[in-house]
């Protein structure tokens, strides 16, 4: 979803040692693999905050209002998902 030509925030999860918990141009929160629910929307909630993105007390919300997912996605084959920037 896109709101006002901005893409939404999404987690990735991602294991290894060197991880960039944003990044701005994908607008990507990148949390450890293998942490626990309650400790990834911790981590993304503190990314968020650091963004000045208000967060409720139990959730994790983009800047659009909206939840962000923070559970790990099954994998279904979306990688190639393509996001167009033509209007
Ligand atoms: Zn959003």
């Amino acid at each position: 979803m896109r709101v006002g030509g901005l893409m939404c925030v999404t987690v990735r999860f991602e294991s290894g040692t060197r991880i960039e918990p944003w990044d701005p141009t994908e607008r990507t929160i990148t949390v450890p693999a293998g942490l626990s629910p309650l400790l990834t929307v911790t981590a993304v909630r503190a990314v968020l905050a650091e963004l000045c993105i208000s967060q409720p007390p139990f959730e994790a919300l983009c800047f659009c209002g909206e939840t962000i997912e923070t559970l790990p996605r099954v994998p279904e084959q979306r990688s190639t998902q393509v996001v167009s920037n033509a209007p």
